[in-house]
């Protein structure tokens, strides 16, 4: 059989999935239709680039498990080092989180900076190739097993083929082609609109280097913010598409001042623009169940964003890559056989919780479109009760933010400290 496996795409899922699979197969062969080589900047294959990305303190330390050196190499580079709870405002339903030293450490760069850094250290790798400028067209199969990909190029063959083609994939279709039927999905149209204006960053002027404010129903609009590389902020403002954030200089920063709190409406009002704003519209959020098709390809794996595309606002997108990855590794040291079934059996553990905090949080509001449950209703209920505590005591936003980073399940808010800390913060005064 080939000891060659083809990973669908060269981007964050993609890069961690090859640096996995090199200690597998004698060859990894990265194919992406962009061109990945030359100066570190915006492609066409990742329209979202230009927009705040912030990796969760899980995706950092999974990353370094992977890749070695990324953390030191990503800062070398420019990125800026947060301690989350001490250096970032988080606005949750209206709350500020209560500021502190932790154990919560973040990068801040933007997505070409985190994206060409990651790309440098894997295909240096000899058992990595890359062939970029070549779109994947469909797979090729013999029976029930998957022998590789067709390419505008021609045909190349492969034992493992995984589809890391994100967003846009067609996985679905090239399955069906081969008489597979559709994985089923789960989606949730929350119809947001992101806008993104990057403007110089003094680092004397703020003493904070992100702001995360959470859309909620009572304000429905929220911002991603980190400081960037070369002395950057770079500042996204999320709205639903009824009533978009602008595009326009003026408009923007006048829309940030209906922020929960004045700090990043007050820095974007004095702060020096490097550009106009640019708009992003996010389409649904969609989980494939591969774990539940009757019938998959051996040889078959999805992904990053083509397994489980996530309302961005919740930055878990890169962590989820990075845990899935991580899982390829677990699964293939266990042994080759009947792989496609086992990897997307644990995959969907790891995709489950990270799905749940995000489109729980979405479906609090009316309009969007999804399944809700009773059980969410009453958790979402305990967590605006959460967030209130979490404004005076900083355990309580510990935790929180260590379950929003991927640290810790949901169910690590109901224990009984945390509980009590709730309780007692309804009635506590702040300070
Ligand atoms: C606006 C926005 C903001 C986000 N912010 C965050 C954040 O703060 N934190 C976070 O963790 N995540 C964030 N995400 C999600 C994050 O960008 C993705 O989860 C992450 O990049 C992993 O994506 P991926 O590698 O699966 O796919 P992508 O990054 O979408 O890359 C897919 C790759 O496949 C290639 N490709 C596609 N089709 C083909 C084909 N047929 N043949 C060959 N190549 C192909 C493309 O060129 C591209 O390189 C955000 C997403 C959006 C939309």
């Amino acid at each position: 059989m080939e000891n060659r496996a083809i990973v669908i795409g060269g981007s964050i899922a993609g890069l961690l999935t090859a640096q996995v699979l090199r200690r597998w197969f004698s060859e990894v062969l990265i194919i992406d239709r962009d061109q990945l080589s030359g100066p570190v900047t915006h492609r066409k294959g990742t329209p979202q680039s230009k927009h705040a990305h912030g990796l969760l303190a899980r995706g950092l330390k999974v990353i370094e498990e992977l890749v070695p050196g990324y953390s030191a190499e990503l800062i070398a580079r420019g990125a800026v080092s947060a301690d989350l709870l001490g250096d970032v405002l988080w606005y949750n339903d209206g709350h500020l989180v209560r500021r502190g030293p932790s154990d919560l450490d973040g990068l801040m760069a933007s997505r070409p900076l985190i994206e060409s850094t990651l790309r440098d250290l894997v295909t240096v790798q000899p058992e990595v190739k890359v062939l970029d400028g070549v779109a994947v067209t469909g797979l090729l199969a013999r029976g029930d097993r998957l022998t590789g990909v067709r390419t505008e190029d021609g045909e190349y063959a492969a034992s493992l083929v995984v589809d890391a083609s994100g967003r846009s994939n067609r996985g679905e279709a090239w399955l069906a082609e081969l008489g597979y039927a559709a994985a089923p999905e789960d989606v949730v149209k929350a119809g947001l609109m992101y806008s993104t204006r990057q403007y110089r960053h003094d680092p004397e002027a703020q003493d904070f280097t992100g702001v995360i404010s959470g859309h909620y129903p009572a304000n429905p609009v929220g911002c991603g913010v980190g400081a960037n590389e070369n002395n950057t902020w770079l500042v996204t403002l999320v709205g639903f598409t009824d009533d978009p954030p602008p595009a326009l200089p003026g408009a923007f920063e006048d829309y940030a001042a209906r922020l929960d709190g004045p700090e990043l409406h007050r820095m974007v009002s004095k702060a020096d623009p490097l550009g106009d704003p640019v708009r992003f519209r996010i389409g649904p959020s969609v989980r494939r169940r591969y774990e539940n098709c009757e019938r998959l390809p051996e040889g078959f794996v999805a992904t990053g964003d083509s397994l489980c595309c996530f309302n961005p606002a919740y930055g878990q997108g890169m962590t989820i890559a990075a845990l899935t990855a991580q899982w390829l590794g677990e699964c293939l040291e266990k042994s080759s056989d009947d792989l496609t079934k086992r990897y997307f059996r644990g995959a969907a553990k790891l995709v489950g919780p990270a799905w749940e905090l995000s489109t729980s949080a979405d479906l609090r509001f009316p309009h969007v479109e999804g399944k809700r449950s009773t059980m969410q209703k009453v958790l979402n209920g305990y967590i605006s009760y959460l967030h209130r505590a979490a404004e005076k005591d900083p355990v309580v936003g510990l935790q929180f933010l260590r379950v929003a980073n991927l640290l810790a399940g949901p169910q690590s808010l109901l224990a009984p400290k945390i509980v009590w800390r709730v309780v007692r913060g309804q009635f506590r005064p702040a300070g």
